[in-house]
């Protein structure tokens, strides 16, 4: 049974797997990890490099059960790999090449990761799998909203689409067809999906709003998906009520290629189970955490032959769970993630993530969508400033600075100070028509 569903489908037949019982999806994934293992330590140097270094031996590594003898890998062995062995690192393995993508990378130099066809095939079967489960069907018009790059992305949800039988308008982000454009092309060709940002999703609402255009009557939009960033239950509200359309998260990386995927039930992402196998561990220690409790992700890709990731601690901090789901499908969820560890703040002893300071702001119709947190070193105290956007003024926007201050203390227990800009003043210093991800932390200590 396992062995003939161990081609990672798209669907339908990957409904097979998506229904299958924990048995069969355990020794499915026993038997891509033993493939993973014995490739990499034959064709990838780092991986025997990293393992002979911690003194495992491959072959006592028999299933899922042995993996936490494994070490655990992040990013900086990757970024060291590609300094030590350039330009490309000696993790991509002894492999045909089909085509390279790069993480955009928050620290300067993208960091190149290599596709074999098989890889590829794969990663948009995934995303074809993604876009299913979230109601895209033939006959859907496509419009990508995410740049055309060395990001993954858009490539890889262009594929995934095309598998389902939707037709694409590759319009890329708002850096090669502006926001205007976005939204006649939308309007007027009865653009049905839209694959976006969170953040360049309310984007696109104000200009449309701007336009004069109705939202919920000049457009067809059913549904649209995001990735690449954390998309909080209160942003997606905001889409959702804007634009009257469902509003689906997504979630993975270039290095991992397209794990996991919200169902319609909208309560945590589905993991593709046959393709990757997801731990939760102590940030700290490294240990195992047992299921339900919030921790570290690390991953392992067991599909992948180039660049494959290998007990890869991602950098999020997130929840996974078994529990059954409403939508039939038995592959597990990660429920929540709760932000990423380098965007993790210490202030005044107190741990704050930038995307609980994103609830909060979205909490209150009176600010706009866009915030960004300035942290700066003053006298060797580190000094943290929200900055939001709204169009209030005088009297109510000391009421408004109040009552912001105090939803913020309660939910964070910490005081921030606040500064407050005009609508548009932040999206514009913010540049985000152009970006590909939101930066919303603006670090100065290190200046
Ligand atoms: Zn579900």
């Amino acid at each position: 049974m396992a062995s003939n569903l161990i081609n990672y489908p798209p669907p339908p037949a990957s409904k097979a797997i998506e229904r299958a019982n924990r048995e069969t999806i355990t020794s499915i994934q026993n038997l891509g990890l033993q493939r993973l293992l014995r490739t990499s330590s034959e064709k990838i140097p780092f991986y025997r490099r990293i393992w002979q270094a911690a003194g495992v031996n491959i072959s006592l590594i028999k299933d899922l059960k042995d993996i936490i003898n494994l070490p655990i890998i992040s990013k900086k062995d990757l970024e060291q790999s590609l300094q030590d062995y350039p330009p490309f690192g000696d993790y991509q393995g002894d492999y045909p090449c089909y085509r390279i993508q790069a993480s955009a990378g928050s620290t300067g130099y993208p960091k190149p990761i290599f596709h074999t066809a098989h890889d590829w095939n794969i990663i948009t079967n995934f995303w074809a799998r993604r876009l299913a489960a979230q109601g895209v069907r033939q006959g859907d018009m496509v419009q990508i909203a995410f740049t055309y790059a060395l990001f993954i992305v858009a490539f890889t949800s262009t594929e995934g689409a095309l598998k389902l039988g939707a037709t694409i308008i590759p319009a890329g982000s708002g850096a090669v067809t502006s926001s205007e454009r976005q939204i006649e092309i939308a309007s007027k060709w009865e653009v049905t999906v839209v694959g976006t940002t969170g953040a360049y999703a309310l984007r696109l609402a104000d200009v449309a709003e701007r336009m004069g255009y109705d939202l919920k009557k000049d457009f067809k939009i059913r549904v649209m998906f995001h990735t690449a960033e954390t998309l909080t239950e209160e942003m997606r509200a905001r889409i959702e009520a804007k634009w009257g359309c469902k509003s689906y998260n997504n979630y993975g990386s270039v290095e991992t290629g397209a794990p996991a995927w919200e169902c319609r039930e909208q309560n945590g992402m589905h993991i593709n189970e046959d393709g990757y196998y997801f731990e939760v561990v102590d940030p700290e220690t490294k240990q195992p955490l047992p299921e339900g409790e919030q921790g570290a992700l690390v991953i392992t890709s067991l599909f992948k032959e180039a660049a494959p990731v290998i007990r890869y601690m991602i950098g999020d901090i997130a929840t996974i769970t078994s529990e059954p789901c409403k939508c039939g499908c038995t592959l597990r969820r990660i429920v929540k993630v709760a932000g990423r560890l380098d965007d993790m703040l210490k202030f005044k002893g107190v741990t704050v993530y930038p995307t609980s300071i994103e609830s909060v702001l979205h909490r209150l119709p009176e600010v706009g969508d866009e915030y960004c947190i300035v942290i700066d070193s003053i006298d060797g105290q580190d000094q943290v400033v929200l900055r939001v956007e709204t169009i209030f003024k005088g009297e109510q926007l000391d009421q408004l600075r109040y009552k912001l201050q105090q939803a913020l203390k309660a939910h964070l227990g910490v005081q921030i100070p606040i500064e407050f800009y005009s609508p548009g003043e932040l999206q514009q210093e913010l540049n985000v028509d152009q970006r590909i991800k939101s930066r919303r932390i603006v670090d100065r200590r290190k200046q």
